[in-house]
């Protein structure tokens, strides 16, 4: 009897312990199962959860001195060449999301206008008279910054790649006046209000209000680009497409086109064409 009641106290403490382990180690399973399931989860993104298991953070802590959205990113890229940014909703804001991607180019060399728009043509001529120019090969009278025009140059050494309108200067840098007429070719002072009051923002697709122009600043050129060589030739040398649905018109940005979601560009693709746009 002494010797039955051991027994079964012995069975009792084996079951007991196996049942233990057994029990343990499915709890184990699971909570390693779900670490895992969690884990995928946080590589996606991370949740609440991921905080939650970790009790800190898995992304690293974001430093408040790397600007973090696409829209910080373009304006602490622009901030050394146009450090006080136009009240949103004005016409020179306006105007800075429609032409403003010239100024993330970081080249020192390269020079920016002052302002976004030009008041008369002494103001244009004022700025322009500071710049560096330098002349496209192969054309009569088309000057361009000389950053701008150097790599200009070698893009069109790499791959044949004609003006729009053949050889004139009037597809390079422009002069308040012509900035002007090709503005009166197309609109009129009522446009101009109508831009100004945020009311019309195709036109600036078409052609650029007076004293507006990129083509002011030796910064932007009109180009006749019919393939794919010739469009990879000029983003090799850090010419873009950056204002929207104006397809001859490109842009001198300086840098690679890694750079330029890095510098808060936003791509956008119309009508298979890839311009860079400012995100504001
Ligand atoms: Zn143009």
């Amino acid at each position: 009897m002494k010797r039955l009641n051991r027994r079964i106290k012995f069975i009792c403490i084996t079951t007991l312990i196996v049942f233990t382990l057994v029990a343990s180690n499915s709890i184990n399973h699971f909570s390693s199962l779900h670490n895992n399931q969690t884990l995928n989860a946080c590589e996606i993104n991370a949740s609440i959860a991921c905080l939650e298991l970790y009790n800190q953070p898995i992304l690293p802590t974001p430093n408040p001195n790397i600007p973090q959205t696409e829209q910080e990113r373009f304006l602490s890229a622009i901030a050394t060449h146009f450090p006080t940014v136009p009240q949103p909703g004005s016409y020179e804001y306006i105007l800075l999301r429609a032409y403003g991607a010239a100024f993330i180019d970081p080249e020192p060399a390269v020079k920016f206008p002052p302002t976004v728009v030009f008041n008369n043509d002494q103001e244009t001529q004022a700025y322009q008279s500071t710049l560096a120019m330098e002349k496209i090969t192969g054309t009569n009278n088309c000057y361009l910054q000389q950053s701008a025009a150097a790599a200009l140059n070698k893009a069109r050494s790499q791959q044949n790649i004609p003006l729009k309108s053949g050889y004139g200067a009037s597809d390079c840098t422009r002069n308040y006046a012509t900035n002007l007429r090709f503005w009166r070719k197309y609109a009129n002072q009522n446009t101009l209000d109508k831009v100004r009051e945020g009311k019309e923002t195709a036109i600036l697709g078409v052609v650029a209000p007076p004293g507006a122009s990129q083509h002011l600043w030796g910064l932007a050129i009109d180009l006749r680009v019919s393939n794919a060589k010739q469009r990879q030739a000029l983003y090799n040398n850090g010419w873009f497409q950056t204002v929207e649905n104006d397809v001859p018109h490109w842009t001198y940005l300086g840098v690679n086109v890694d750079n330029l979601p890095t510098l808060g560009l936003r791509n956008k693709v119309v009508r298979g064409i890839s311009y860079w746009l400012t995100p504001i």
